[in-house]
């Protein structure tokens, strides 16, 4: 078959986001993905679009519907009675959500010109790939590019081996066929708090046992402490220091043997969704003699520009190093599309968002304060919070702040971080400043609409210079 300029394997966001530029760009383009729905039709779309982003936030936003139905509604003179959960439905919902975008990453393909192979790519020497289709059938494909997409897998640690049934990952806990009464999550990382926010507004007891001392130690630790002191008001039972050594199902009850310090303790509950983390997944993607490395973490080895030890072979998204994010394997799937053709494409690591969807939300870009510090670099802070916002307040919807750190000297951005409502939305504001290199001032001397939550950024980056109006600034050496 071919020869194409580029073969893409997989079709998650950074294969189809290369795959569609490189078409964009007049190369002629094939793409290869093995993955399988349900009913074992061809799917596109990736970890993301089939068992990752979009379905949990599908089951995020029903389910914090169902929390303010049950909940908030009552304090805004909104009485409901009390709501029930069609669960079958809410899955409904959210396979029609995942089909509309699947399909419309096919759509993509053919308007662009992609020719969308359904099966398993190998890449052999000298920039050859091997397909094979879903009967089993081999082809050789001659392509003078090969982009490597495939993606990642969740972890499996020894102590909890998933069923499938009571002990889950992230793509069974999507799939619940009812709410668990007693619910248990390893690991309070970002997909554990996110489905076990999920299945805690809906009515399941959660605990989160985190091997870790710190709660989100990626995070601003102010953000963090606010952000563990919400979710625990809402009831998600955050153990922390714990290691999980056994988990047995008996009777369909799921008995977790854990270590808290010295002590040994244990837990019970109806289901167990194991969430420690993704590996890269590179299972049957290289020939032995491919000449493409991998890290002493498994990871395939790329440079700066994605581009792998081997001449026109390049590697993008999860199966490399960075944040195991959507976002970021999306604009290096574009960037490595551009470098074939011969643009000067770059992606810049500093300025990549980090996005937590549980309520309040946790977003982020940039640097801590605790990064900064520890890089000795002096800076300035100015925060505002969501209780002061009237936008906020009208919402009923006021925890949380946001944090602009701006450097001392320059007052140029160095990170800013969120924790409350539309977090996810407002961190592009953010990040739009620092990819044009703005300082704090820039946005105190931008106007924004009010009320608006975005009007909170507006007065933390005022309030990096102590000229914050709505609220009392600190005093200035
Ligand atoms: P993938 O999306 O994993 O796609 C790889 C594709 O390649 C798959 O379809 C796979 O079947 C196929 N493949 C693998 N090997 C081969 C082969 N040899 N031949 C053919 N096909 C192959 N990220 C965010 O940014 N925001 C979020 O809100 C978010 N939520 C998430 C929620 C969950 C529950 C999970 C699990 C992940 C979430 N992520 C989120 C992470 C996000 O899904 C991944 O970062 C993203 O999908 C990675 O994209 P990718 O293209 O590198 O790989
Ligand atoms: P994670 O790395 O975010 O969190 C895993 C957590 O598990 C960590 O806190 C870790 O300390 C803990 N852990 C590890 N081993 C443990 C053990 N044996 N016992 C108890 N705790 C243990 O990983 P994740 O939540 O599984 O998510 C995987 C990837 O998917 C992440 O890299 C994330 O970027 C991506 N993702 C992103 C989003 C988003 O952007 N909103 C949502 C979901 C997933």
């Amino acid at each position: 078959m071919g020869p194409f300029d580029v073969v893409v394997i997989g079709a998650g966001p950074a294969g189809y986001a290369a795959a569609i530029r490189c078409a964009q760009l007049g190369l002629s383009t094939a793409c290869i993905d093995s993955a399988l729905d349900d009913e074992g039709n061809p799917t596109l779309g990736g970890t993301c679009l089939n068992w990752g982003c979009i379905p949990s936030k599908a089951l995020l936003d029903a389910s914090h519907h169902f929390a303010q139905a049950r909940d908030g509604f009552s304090q805004m003179g909104i009485e409901v009675g009390s709501p029930t959960i069609d669960v079958a439905q809410m899955m409904r919902r959210k396979e029609e959500v995942v089909d509309k975008l699947t399909g419309g990453v096919a759509a993509l393909f053919k308007g662009n010109g992609v020719t969308s192979l359904a099966g398993f790519g190998k890449l052999l020497s000298g920039g050859r790939v091997e397909f094979t289709d879903h009967a089993g059938e081999t082809t050789l494909i001659e392509a003078a590019n090969v982009v490597l997409a495939p993606g990642s897998v969740p972890i499996e640690i020894p102590p909890a081996p998933t069923d499938g049934e009571s002990i889950v990952d992230s793509t069974g806990a999507l799939a619940f066929d009812s709410v668990p009464q007693r619910l248990g999550v390893i690991g309070a990382g970002v997909i554990g708090l996110e489905l076990g926010s999920v299945w805690s507004r809906l009515g399941s007891e959660v605990v989160v046992l985190e091997a870790l001392d710190t709660f989100l130690p990626m995070a601003d630790r102010r953000i963090a402490r606010d952000a563990e002191r919400a979710f625990r008001s809402q009831g998600l039972d955050i153990r922390l220091g714990t290691r999980v050594v056994s988990a047995a199902v008996e009777d369909g009850v799921v008995r977790v043997g854990y270590q808290e310090g010295e002590e040994d303790k244990s837990l019970e509950v109806d289901r167990l969704i194991v969430a420690v983390g993704r590996r890269p997944y590179t299972e049957g993607l290289l020939a032995e003699d491919s000449g493409v490395n991998l890290d002493e973490r498994g990871f395939l080895y790329v440079n700066d520009l994605c581009a792998t030890d081997v001449p026109h072979v390049y590697a993008v998204g999860d199966v490399v190093r960075g944040p195991m994010l959507a976002h970021k394997g999306t604009e290096e799937g574009v960037m490595v599309a551009e470098r074939i053709a011969d643009q000067k494409s770059l992606v810049n690591y500093e300025c990549v968002p980090s996005v937590i969807y549980t309520h309040p939300e946790v977003a982020w870009v940039g640097k801590t304060e605790e990064e900064l510090k520890a890089d000795g670099d002096e800076y300035t802070v100015g925060t505002f919070s969501f209780a002061a916002n009237g936008r906020a307040l009208a919402a009923n919807d006021t925890v949380g702040l946001v944090k602009v750190i701006a450097d001392a000297e320059t007052d140029r951005i160095r990170g800013v971080h969120i924790v409350g409502p539309s977090a996810s939305e407002l961190i592009a504001q953010a990040v739009v400043a620092m990819e044009f290199g703005a300082c704090a001032e820039d946005i105190g001397l931008t106007m924004f609409a009010h009320p608006t939550l975005s009007e909170a950024m507006h007065e933390a980056a005022l309030g990096v210079n102590g000229h914050a109006i709505h609220m009392i600034n600190r005093k200035r050496k």
